[in-house]
């Protein structure tokens, strides 16, 4: 039987949760994880990994995402990490076998996993958040924590314990929209290389306006198996308006993948609904029944209109929703759209990032996107507000509904958690409260992990000058569509 006193507790096992886990048990801190569901890696365990890199080409994320993508690649399990202009690198990871490693290396840093166990409230003293209660096989029960760190994606520890969040845009409350990612298999590699390279296709539309940077583009897919695809715009419209496409969706969005052992896949990002209350069951099953029915006319249009996918078949449904946004904590610091563009560093800045303000239109079809310059994460951004004893890393981190559709992504979630889970231990073990344990500290013991915060300039990858680079001052031209009135969920 597990302990019911713990240094450090994580609630949410995603990107975020494995990584403020590790960082904490390897710090020598007494670990907990807790996990709803039967494996570790949340929504990262269905998608490729964006935004190691700026929209520089400098390196933003190290430490320990470096570390999993390096094992995996290793093992065959991963791409290299390749450039990419708009979301800075990316590489393609194997869903499964990013699991195995997650959980292995958890359990030999000691940290105690609870599948299956659900966080169901919080228990708070006055101001501190001392535990939570957990729901699990095996019956109810309070796990306590000198320090508890929220990776739920929802928010959910600071909502239940009286933490002040907010949820979507300042001006309706709206969400980005959600997608079920699935990936298909048989893709013929070189009929849709030829695709992407043809113009006409306009399978990355940020390129559009830039003709040699699209040209230049269209050399390096020569180079590449792992690449993102934004655009294809005429083939959707073509597909809609022949009534064999109704998905609320105007451009194909997904990324091309390819590891040793799952070559020629597509990692599809399309399906769709809008108005999503990603805290509210009624709207999420909901959700989830129109998005299942989306994937089969999906893979019936990427059959009949896609070139290089007339022979493809389904590999994997993603196992959740993925939600692109829900609760943001309020913290000490709410990191803002600004400090993104102006690229601000903060003195105790924790964790780096420089992947584009990505927004998956929450009333509308395609994305928004502004660019960024490298940024830092403070310390301020991951401990909640007005409590002690609770702090944040992934998905619901201090910041405005612009900010983390930058920070949202699977390498800096993984830097966010990190960072928390080693300020946690640091304070769990040295019996403060993290607010009075010296940055530096935290700081330092992050570096000597290998993580990058920025604090000695940052490199520029050795390729990157033969890379097309957007103008950071580009606009987001591309129109919205009029989406019908049966995409919003009602
Ligand atoms: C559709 C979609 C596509 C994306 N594409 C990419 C991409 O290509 N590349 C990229 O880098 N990023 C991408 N992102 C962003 C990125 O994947 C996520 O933002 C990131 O993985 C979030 O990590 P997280 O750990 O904060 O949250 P999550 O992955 O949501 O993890 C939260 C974990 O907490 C658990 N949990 C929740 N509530 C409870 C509870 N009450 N009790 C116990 N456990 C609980 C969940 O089961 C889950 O394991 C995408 C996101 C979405 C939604």
């Amino acid at each position: 039987m597990h302990s019911s006193e713990w240094d450090v507790v994580v609630v949410g096992g995603g990107a975020a949760g494995i990584a403020a886990a590790l960082a904490s048990g390897r710090s020598g801190a007494r670990t907990l994880l807790i996990e709803r569901s039967g494996f570790v890696g949340g929504v990262s365990a269905t998608l490729p990994w964006l935004g190691f890199h700026d929209q520089r080409y400098q390196r933003v994320v190290r430490g320990l995402a470096d570390e999993f993508v390096g094992a995996l690649g290793r093992a065959g399990h991963a791409s290299a990490i390749t450039l990419d202009p708009k979301c800075g690198s990316l590489a393609a990871v194997h869903s499964h076998y990013w699991k195995v490693l997650a959980l292995r290396l958890l359990r030999e840093a000691g940290v105690m996993v609870l599948m299956h166990a659900v966080f169901v409230d919080t228990v708070r003293r006055g101001d501190r958040i001392t535990g939570v209660v957990v729901e699990s096989k095996s019956g109810r029960e309070i796990v306590s924590g000198r320090v508890v760190i929220d990776c739920s994606g929802d928010g959910d520890v600071a909502a239940r314990g009286g933490v002040a969040w907010e949820k979507g845009r300042t001006e309706d409350g709206l969400v980005q929209s959600p997608t079920l990612v699935f990936r298909l298999g048989g893709i013929d590699d070189d009929a849709f290389r030829r695709a992407c390279q043809n113009p006409a296709f306009n399978y990355r539309e940020w390129l559009a306006p830039y003709p040699h940077l699209f040209t230049q583009m269209a050399e390096k897919l020569e180079t590449v198996d792992t690449y993102v695809l934004g655009g294809f715009a005429g083939l959707v419209e073509q597909a809609r308006d022949a009534g064999d496409l109704h998905v609320p969706q105007t451009r194909i969005v997904g990324v091309k993948l390819h590891t040793r052992e799952t070559p020629h896949e597509l990692s599809v990002v399309m399906t769709r609904v809008l108005g999503l209350d990603p805290t509210d069951v009624d709207s999420l099953s909901e959700a989830y029944a129109r998005v299942y029915e989306q994937v089969p006319e999906l893979i019936r249009f990427f059959r009949a209109y896609v070139p290089g996918c007339e022979g493809t078949h389904l590999v994997e449904i993603a196992p959740m929703l993925g939600v692109r946004e829900s609760r943001r904590i309020m913290g000490d610091y709410v990191l803002t759209a600004e400090d993104l563009v102006a690229g601000t560093r903060h003195e105790d800045d924790v964790a780096m990032g420089g992947y584009h303000i990505d927004i998956h239109r929450p009333s509308g079809s395609w994305v928004s996107s502004r660019n960024v310059q490298a940024y830092g994460i403070p310390l301020r951004a991951l401990i909640a507000r007005d409590v002690d004893g609770l702090m944040m890393a992934g998905k619901c981190i201090s910041a405005t509904h612009e900010a983390i559709a930058s920070t949202r992504v699977i390498p800096i979630c993984i830097a966010e958690g990190q960072a928390a889970g080693t300020a946690a231990a640091l304070a769990a073990l040295s019996g403060r409260d993290v607010r009075s344990v010296p940055v530096a500290g935290i700081q330092g013991a992050l570096v000597a992990a290998g993580a990058e915060i920025g604090l000695h300039g940052l490199e520029r990858h050795p390729d990157a000058d033969s890379w097309p680079e957007l103008p950071l001052e580009e606009t987001d031209a591309a129109p919205d569509a009029v989406i019908a009135d049966s995409a919003w969920l009602t």
